[in-house]
């Protein structure tokens, strides 16, 4: 975190205009370090004020420095930290994207810094029961991370990466359409800001490298088919140090041959016998925890819906869900001689 505050204005400590030329810049330079010279000026004040003085020329006598001091106030764009600001740009455009953040080109004063990496997306299999009960689910996928040998700078060991001279280090640059000045990422350093001379040989100046990265995720019961979770900074790194995206996991959730979840309950059709159907009684009915006991209300037609209390799913913070049983009545199929004889004898009763 750079305090805009700790320099002193350069400028005045020259005594020139903001819009001073180099040549300006270079002319009140010599003018002071003449005046405040040792050999001229034996005060030890004096010695004092030719550091300043040459501390402000070092960044203004470099129209590069001078750029970034002019941008940001200081001559070291790699210092400013732009606070979660950019992360909030990077995940609400999925991460990493042309965007770049607003730099000073929408006269903020800070830099988009180096874009974040890659949203990762990958798409796990879950059983039916995985997604009822939970589940710790491994997995195992590829992504960027910065590069070991240069620290993700992409510049080789004793070299450091300059500022990009497209964009003065801003990673964006404006293009006018009609009247508009609209900032795009830099065609020069791609949104990075700088330009390395001698990359490193490790990662050939990408400053990212492989890695093959196994997590175990925790999945809480009650997951649905199409829900996922975000793991911040869990996808690919940026280049030039720039941060981790995200990584999204989506849930597939395999269909079950008897039941159907919906968000905590579980459904699921049932055909009970139609003597049941007329009396009323108790069956066991399949549930994700094995047979359960369920009344049947004597006269229940087909389409009832039972609800079976607490046989759905239970959360890891104790909310239960229920299980629903549609029921059909059973219609007798293939009747023995006798079954019919049966069937008539019930219809000339209830006729
Ligand atoms: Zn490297
Ligand atoms: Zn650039």
């Amino acid at each position: 975190m750079v305090n805009f505050l700790a320099e002193d204005d350069y400028y005045d400590i020259l005594g020139v205009e903001k819009s001073a030329t180099q040549e300006e810049i270079k002319k009140a330079y010599r003018t002071l370090a003449k005046k405040y010279h040792p050999d001229r000026n034996p005060d030890a004040a004096a010695g004092e004020r030719l550091k300043e003085i040459n501390a402000a020329y070092d960044v203004l006598g470099d129209p590069e420095k001078r750029a970034n001091y002019d941008r940001y106030g200081t001559a070291d764009a790699q210092g400013i930290d732009m606070g979660g600001f950019q992360d909030f740009i990077s995940s609400f455009f999925g991460g990493g994207g042309g965007f770049g953040g607003f730099g000073g080109g929408f006269g903020r004063r800070g830099r988009a810094g180096p874009p974040a990496g890659q949203t990762l997306r990958l798409t796990i299999n879950l059983t039916f029961d995985e997604a009822f009960f939970g589940a710790d689910k491994e997995i195992a996928f590829n992504r960027k991370v910065h590069c070991e040998e240069c620290k993700g700078s992409g510049a080789a060991a004793g070299s450091s990466p300059v500022t990009c001279p497209t964009c003065r280090g801003q990673g964006q640059v404006a293009r006018s359409m009609g009247f508009l000045s609209v900032a795009q990422t830099c065609p020069t350093c791609q949104g990075t800001g700088e330009r390395i001379d001698n990359p490193c040989k490790s990662c050939r100046g990408s400053g990212l490298q492989n890695e093959r990265r196994e997590i175990t995720i925790p999945i809480p019961p009650g997951v649905e088919d199409g829900q996922g979770i975000r793991i911040q900074q869990g996808g690919n790194a940026g280049s030039r140090r720039g941060p981790h995206g995200d990584l999204i996991v989506m849930f597939e959730v395999e269909p079950h041959e008897m039941f159907v979840r919906r968000g905590l309950h579980v459904y699921m059709e049932y055909d009970i016998p139609f003597p049941l159907a007329v009396t009323g009684g108790e069956i066991e009915v399949p549930t994700m925890r094995g047979l359960s006991k369920m009344k049947v209300s004597k006269e229940t037609e087909g389409g009832t819906l039972f609800r079976m209390k607490g046989k759905g799913v239970h959360t890891a913070d104790g909310r239960k869900g229920d299980q629903l049983v549609r029921v059909k009545i059973q219609i007798p199929k293939k009747l023995t001689k006798e079954q019919k004889e049966y069937l008539d004898k019930y219809s000339d009763v209830f006729t």
